[in-house]
């Protein structure tokens, strides 16, 4: 086991994947965590307006997310995610009360394009080939540039899908970011689109499982434990400064800032990181869902952009919701319970219901805030950063979390293999 402890600042899923990668090749590493709970924007809390356990956010991974399901088999939690054993996507159009399903088939040639029980309604083949021009873009390059952002088949499905990956309107958004979720997802086939969903909660799937695992192998995550300041000289960190503690670093030790963007530039000035976000407003209604309804279903045409069912209630995504921050709760909450209750039969007699606004859910995942992300690697030999808005090539996703941590935790065990090479100190 390499001598030094490996500090972790950040218990979101980036911090938890670095920690689970460092403790699993028997490094010792402590995470420490600001809030009284780990998981950051993916958590799990129980929520006095619904009496019910709830997610801060519904989280959709899908089966081509290699590195969290990579993470989850790791921690022992790879079945705590459930969906159909094929990709497919139900839709419901709210304006013309429109439903169906897309199927994609497995393999990555892509027949189901061809089929019309498989595409979308009124779309032909050759609409679909129109995307790949995503899969090559440049850098500076937005979506709208890049393909046209109107028409049938991208309001019925592009347009949702790049919506939910992005969190952004998708006019607006990198055309590269959008053509990376496509080739490592659709591009594949079914086999990588199939939708997945921690049906017992976020915490209980990722957060947990990662935490019990982590201590089992001699780490620990300390709650309740915000990062003041970084002590640094021109080469290394020297102490991390957590108020009533304080850690004096050793030359083996090193460092590991998995905070959000705004939290790591405040703790080093000189990081570049980007500064502009996008909301997620979620509504949770506590119902059981009607036989039938769909676990996951988008819609077009209304408030509502994707309706879950989970076993003790309905939940709702809308994303780029920065339209709807200031709206007041009450109005919002009745508004999207009408789509809701349209969609299942349900009356309209309003459930106990939550609305959770995510103010920064994610960086706004355009050509200029993608060029401000970081490498993981920074001036300082024992400091490395991870977050899903770190350079990880995709959007602020889990996937993109997983990876970043992944990266920082690989920089870190290169140094200490180099550091205890023969006659290296
Ligand atoms: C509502 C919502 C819905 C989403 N839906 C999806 C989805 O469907 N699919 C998907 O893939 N992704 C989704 N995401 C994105 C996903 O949740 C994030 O990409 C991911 O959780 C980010 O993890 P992270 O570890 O990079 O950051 P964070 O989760 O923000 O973790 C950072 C942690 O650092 C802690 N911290 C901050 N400052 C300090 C300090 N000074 N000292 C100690 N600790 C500190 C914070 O408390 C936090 O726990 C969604 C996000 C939201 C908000």
């Amino acid at each position: 086991m390499p001598s030094g402890t490996v500090h972790v600042v950040g218990a979101g899923i980036a911090g938890l994947a670095a920690a689970v990668r460092l403790a699993e090749r028997d490094h010792h590493v402590i995470v420490h965590e600001q809030a009284r709970q780990a998981g950051g924007r993916c958590r799990s809390y129980f929520d006095a307006a619904v009496g019910l356990m709830i997610d801060n956010g519904n989280h959709l991974v899908l089966s081509g997310n290699h590195a969290v399901r990579d993470f989850l088999q790791t921690i022992g939690s790879e079945h705590a995610l459930e969906g159909p054993t094929q990709a497919e996507f139900p839709f419901i159009d709210l304006k013309s009360g429109e439903r169906w399903t897309v199927r994609p088939n497995e393999g990555a040639f892509p027949w189901w394009i061809l089929s019309r029980a498989h595409r979308v309604p009124g779309s032909k083949a050759r609409d679909y080939l129109r995307l790949l021009p995503l899969l090559w873009a440049g850098a500076s390059a937005r979506v709208g540039e890049t393909i046209a952002c109107r028409g049938l088949l991208y309001e019925r499905l592009w347009r949702p899908f790049l919506l939910a990956a992005l969190n952004i309107e998708p006019a607006e958004a990198s055309a590269q970011l959008a053509g990376a979720v496509i080739r490592e997802t659709l591009a594949k086939g079914g086999e990588a689109c199939r939708p997945l969903i921690a049906t017992e909660g976020l915490s209980s799937a990722f957060v947990e499982p990662a935490r019990r695992y982590i201590e089992e192998h001699g780490g620990g995550v300390l709650l309740d434990r915000r990062l003041r300041a970084i002590g640094r000289e021109s080469e290394r960190v020297t102490d991390l400064d957590f108020g009533e503690a304080k850690i004096t670093l050793s030359p083996d030790d090193a460092v590991i800032l998995a905070v959000p963007a705004r939290g790591a530039e405040m703790l080093i000035p000189e990081i570049e990181a980007p500064s502009e976000f996008n909301a997620i407003v979620n509504a949770h209604f506590r119902v059981a869902p009607p036989r039938g309804t769909p676990l996951m279903q988008g819609v077009v045409n209304g408030l509502v952009e994707w309706l879950f069912a989970f076993p003790d209630r309905l939940s709702v995504t809308i994303s780029g919701a920065d339209r709807l921050i200031d709206t007041p709760r009450e109005g919002l909450a009745a508004d999207i319970w009408a789509e809701v209750a349209e969609m299942t039969g349900l009356g309209p007699d309003m459930p106990p219901w939550q609305i959770v606004k995510e103010r920064r859910a994610t960086f706004s995942a355009t050509p200029d805030e993608d060029s401000k992300r970081p490498a993981a690697a920074t001036n300082w030999v024992n400091l490395v950063l991870a977050g899903d808005w770190t350079q990880t090539g995709l959007p602020a996703t889990l996937e993109g979390a997983v990876r970043s941590g992944n990266i920082a935790a690989d920089l870190v065990i290169a140094r200490n293999s180099a550091l205890s090479a023969p006659g290296i100190k």
